[in-house]
């Protein structure tokens, strides 16, 4: 795993790039339903904590996606650069949207 940068908690949410240039945060969660996770298709069951990958695009906009976490670790976390802890409260989904209307050259880092 890229720097021992570890699993997103309470305090700490995880922000790195993707080959293209997208912001991806890993922020943990808990399910308030079911969802199915991307790396294995398997449900994540409700109430079950797990990450929320919310990528910042490159060309403004986000979206997001919920995993498993060690599908994340296992499959996501390593092909991220520049992986490092934020604290939590940076990425509350309504400051990534907010940061999502502004292309990437524009963003306050
Ligand atoms: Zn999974």
């Amino acid at each position: 795993m890229s720097a021992g940068a570890g699993q997103p908690s309470k305090r700490w949410s995880l922000r790195g790039n993707d080959d293209e240039g997208n912001e991806v945060w890993l922020i943990r969660s808990f399910g308030q339903k079911l969802y199915r996770c991307p790396g294995c298709h398997g449900d994540i069951p409700i109430g079950s904590e797990h990450t929320v990958v919310q990528y910042v695009l490159r060309l403004g906009g986000t979206e997001h996606h919920h995993w498993h976490r060690r599908c994340a670790e296992e499959w996501l976390i390593p092909d991220l650069r520049e992986l490092k802890k934020v604290p939590a409260s940076q990425s509350q989904r309504g400051k990534l949207e907010e940061r999502g209307k502004r292309p990437a050259g524009r963003r306050r880092r």
